[in-house]
This record gives C-alpha cells, sequence and structure tokens, in this order.
C-alpha cells in the first residue's frame, strides 16, 4: 500500500525492481499532497524488462489456452480479494470516489479477466481442406509476441486490464508502461500477479513518454504496441512503430454526441446523461458531454442538465457522499479551463465555470449553451466536467453535426421513435451507438473507435484476436 514516502518500485521479470534514476511525486489529486514517488524509468530499465517478456514468451504462448484461463481466473479472484485495497488507491492516486470504484469499476474489472479466461479457450477458425490437389490447408491463430502496453491516467487499472487480460489470453507476454501520475494500482497488480504468473509474463515499467515510453515503442524486440491515450499520442506511436512495422492498437479520445430528440421522458433521460457526463469528473472518452438538443426540448436540456449538474456532490474521493471528484492533475484543470477562457462571446455558461474554494484539483461541473458546431468546444475533447448543449433543427442536421469532428468512439441517440433510432443509429460514424441510454459497457461487445478515435477493439472476442497472427500452413499429402 502507497504512503507518503514509500518509492514505488517497477515489476521486472516477476519481481519488484527499484528505480535506477532520478524519482518523482506522485500527487493525490484530491489534496494536492504527495502520496507516493515512481522512478522516472530509463531506456535501459525498458529493455530488462522487455528482454524479460522475450524469454517468458515461448512457454507462455505454448502453455495450453486452459493453462492460461486457469491463471486468468486466479487474477480474477486476486482483484475480488484484493477490491478493497485496490479501490482506495485508484480513488486516491485517480481522484475518484470511492464508491464508484468500488461498485463500478473493481466488479468490471474482474468480470473482463473471467470473460477472457472463458475467450481464451474458444478460438475460432475457418475450416481446414483440400484447396490444391494433394494438399490440406489449415489455419493457426497464433500469439503476436511481446506487446507494449500503453495506459491513460483516467481509468488506471481498468485501462491495464482491458489491455493484459486479452493479451494474455491470446498468449502474448507483456511490458506496460502506466500514464505517469497514475501508476500506483498497476504497480500494485503486478505484484500480486507475480504470483500467479510466470516470471516475465507481465512488466511494469514506469516513467513519462519520453524517454521511457519512447523506449518502449521503439524497441525492436517489441513485436506490437497497444496505447489508450490522446490521438497525438496515438498519431506518434503509429508512426514510429512504421519503422519497424510492428502491430498498432489504439484506443485514442472521443467527443460523444448525445442527440436527444424531443420524443422522450425527460427527466429520466437527463438524469442518465448528466450521470454519464460528469461520471469521473468527465474523464471519460466516451463521455456524455456533447449533447445535441431538439428545437422544442432545448430550453429544457438546457435547465435540466444544469439543475443536475447543482446536485453533485463535490468532496474528497474517499467520502462516502461525494459524487464529483477532482479532475487528475493540475496540469488536466489548467487545460479543461483554457476551453473556458477562449470561449466564444455567443457561448452562454450556464452554470458552474470555477474552482469549489478548496485544495486540490477540482472543478465546478459545468453547462455551456448556445455553441455552434465550428466552436472548439464541440470540435476539441475537453476531458473535464463541462458538458456543451447545441440546438438542432432536424435529424438530417443532427446527425450531420454528430459525425462532424474527427472523432468517432461513442455516440448516443435518445428517442421513442424506433424508425428514427435505426436510421440515426446507422448514420452515426461512431464505434458504438446506444439507444436511450450512454456509457454502460460488457465485456463479451467491443469497444474501438472510427476515425481520429483509433483503430483495434478492447473487450470482446475481437480484442483477443487483435493480440494474434494468422498463420496458413499447408501440408503436401504425398
Ligand atoms: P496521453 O496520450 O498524453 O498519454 C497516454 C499515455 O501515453 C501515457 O502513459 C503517456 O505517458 C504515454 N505517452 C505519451 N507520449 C508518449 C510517447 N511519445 N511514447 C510513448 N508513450 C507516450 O493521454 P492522456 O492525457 O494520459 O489520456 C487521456 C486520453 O486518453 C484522452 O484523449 C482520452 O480520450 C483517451 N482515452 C481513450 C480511451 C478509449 O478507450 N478510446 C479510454 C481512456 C482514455
Amino acid at each position: 500500500m502507497a504512503t507518503a514516502t514509500e518509492t514505488l518500485r517497477n515489476v521486472i521479470d516477476g519481481e519488484p525492481a527499484a528505480g535506477e534514476g532520478e524519482d518523482e511525486a506522485i500527487l493525490n489529486p484530491s489534496t494536492g499532497e504527495e502520496l507516493a514517488r515512481a522512478p522516472l524509468s530509463s531506456a535501459q530499465e525498458v529493455d530488462r524488462a522487455v528482454r524479460a517478456a522475450r524469454r517468458a514468451f515461448p512457454g507462455w504462448s505454448g502453455a495450453t489456452p486452459a493453462e492460461r484461463a486457469t491463471a486468468l481466473l486466479a487474477l480474477a479472484d486476486m482483484v475480488d480479494e484484493h477490491a478493497e485495497e485496490l479501490a482506495r488507491l485508484e480513488a486516491l492516486n485517480a481522484g475518484k470516489p470511492l464508491a464508484a470504484v468500488t461498485n463500478d469499476e473493481l466488479p468490471v474489472m474482474a468480470d473482463n479477466l473471467r470473460f477472457f479466461a472463458g475467450a481464451a479457450r474458444c478460438l475460432e477458425g475457418r475450416a481446414a481442406g483440400e484447396y490444391m490437389e494433394g494438399h490440406t490447408s489449415w489455419v493457426r491463430r497464433e500469439a503476436t509476441g511481446v506487446v507494449g502496453q500503453i495506459t491513460p491516467w483516467n481509468y488506471p487499472l481498468m485501462m491495464a486490464i482491458w489491455k493484459i487480460a486479452p493479451a494474455l489470453a491470446a498468449g502474448c507476454t507483456i511490458v506496460l508502461k502506466p500514464a505517469e501520475t497514475t501508476p500506483v494500482t498497476t504497480v500494485r497488480f503486478a505484484e500480486l500477479a507475480a504470483d500467479i504468473l510466470p516470471k516475465g509474463v507481465l512488466n511494469v515499467v514506469m516513467g513519462h513518454g519520453e524517454p521511457t515510453g519512447e523506449a518502449l515503442i521503439g524497441h525492436p524486440e517489441v513485436d506490437m504496441v497497444s496505447l489508450t491515450g490522446s490521438v497525438e499520442t496515438g498519431k506518434h506511436i503509429a508512426r514510429v512503430a512504421a519503422d519497424s512495422l510492428k502491430r498498432v492498437h489504439l484506443e485514442l479520445g472521443g467527443k460523444a454526441p448525445v442527440i436527444v430528440f424531443d420524443d422522450v421522458g425527460m427527466e429520466a433521460a437527463l438524469e442518465t446523461i448528466a450521470g454519464t457526463a460528469y461520471y469521473n469528473a468527465g474523464q471519460d472518452c466516451t463521455a456524455a458531454t456533447r449533447v445535441l438538443a431538439a428545437e422544442g426540448v432545448y430550453d429544457d436540456v438546457v435547465s435540466g442538465l444544469s439543475s443536475q449538474a447543482g446536485g453533485l456532490v463535490i468532496g474528497d474521493t474517499l467520502d462516502a457522499g461525494t459524487t464529483l471528484g477532482p479532475v487528475n492533475s493540475a496540469r488536466q484543470r489548467s487545460r479543461v479551463e483554457g476551453f473556458l477562457e477562449r470561449r466564444p462571446a455567443h457561448a452562454e455558461v450556464v452554470t458552474g465555470g470555477g474552482e469549489p474554494e478548496r485544495p486540490g484539483f477540482y472543478l465546478e461541473p459545468t453547462v455551456v449553451a448556445g455553441l455552434r458546431q465550428e466552436d472548439e468546444m464541440i470540435q476539441r475533447e475537453i476531458f473535464g466536467p463541462v458538458v456543451t448543449v447545441q440546438r438542432f433543427g432536424d435529424e438530417a442536421q443532427a446527425i450531420e453535426w454528430a459525425n462532424a469532428t474527427r472523432y468517432g468512439l461513442a455516440s448516443s441517440v435518445w428517442t421513442r421513435d424506433i424508425g428514427r433510432a435505426l436510421r440515426v443509429s446507422r448514420a452515426l460514424r461512431f464505434g458504438c451507438v446506444w439507444i436511450n441510454d450512454h456509457i454502460p459497457l460488457v465485456s463479451e461487445m467491443p469497444h474501438g473507435g472510427f476515425k481520429d478515435s483509433g483503430y483495434g477493439k478492447d473487450l470482446s472476442v475481437y480484442s483477443l484476436e487483435d493480440y494474434t497472427v494468422i498463420k496458413h500452413v499447408m501440408a503436401s499429402l504425398d
């Protein structure tokens, strides 16, 4: 458990490894105080981790699916057994209300691990056959190899598990670099996992994008890089990976449109929309923060969202009643405030917009109305507790505006008209469309983007397949 004086250690080859160079403070966003210290790992430390993963690869990829499934089930049980500890550490390090991590995130993580334990044993291939006289062909799906995984700070452990579970199920070995501000739970998970997984199968190395992340994405012994992070980092990784033709898996930013027509039960709809917009202080790539409201209900939507925002309880992340925590860092708070400062004259801050008077990196829940399609707050991901509202005229305009950003991760349409719901869900260019809901995800269904939101899927068998390569074996029957 992290204390104010503990210096976290990397996990390399199944052992804790003290950093060899400088370290830095890891803060509690709720107070701004030091929670732990983390090493700034060098290229040499990354290299040691990659070599450990390479050594472990033949054994892990050669294990039977049943053996890998057994390990994944043991990891799920371990998460359940340590749920209280992991939830508390995540609340302290990521600035999340403890109740949300405990009730929403930890059970999902255990479920993800159990899903991939099952999926490991169910990979499918096409029929083998005699496609040339005297020969039989078949397809093998094999583990991709050593995977470099890089995670963000908004759901530190959950995003790590979304990557670790399918990679392990497929037979890959891993070097994972957590986001620099939120390594605590990932390191703890890897320490506990060292009692379950063979040495070198899961390595965790802490540090910033430069030099630690760069050393990982450029390493010649890494076969694939998987990132959950920003669009800019994703494009950079794809460019670097091109030099060695590494496979790339990118879950990037989002700017989810929430299209509200005038035929929905408004009170229940707005409660869900606000709940999912301000969840995790809006730091969610699928957050319901870009609302498009039909002309006839626009005023109701603006006032309803504002009153929902007013009902949120800002407080310490460990307080049971807290429903809105801080954003993750002082840097992220300034970034969000920058959008508000640069807002155009026609935008109206209906509620919020300021900093509550308390320590830590808090922001008031904010609603901004009157925005136009070309405005920066509509076009760029804000990633904070700020909801924007636009007024649309008809269905065609709603679809056009919803699609007219560079992102394509998630979206929702709110209507009781089944034909309209189906038309709109087909027309939206996003990896996910919810109808009359927003944000729920399940282990069995894929999560991933279109356009600048990246490519490759998390969750589901599609994600498992992303960590495999297909081999054709052809045998002469002579
Ligand atoms: P970021 O891109 O700044 O950082 C993400 C990770 O990439 C961090 O671990 C960081 O250290 C690392 N990184 C940065 N530069 C690197 C480099 N040159 N080489 C290697 N690694 C490097 O993003 P962030 O601000 O930490 O995370 C927020 C972003 O993540 C948002 O855009 C959000 O939408 C996105 N996100 C997407 C999903 C999804 O499923 N699509 C889920 C969660 C978050």
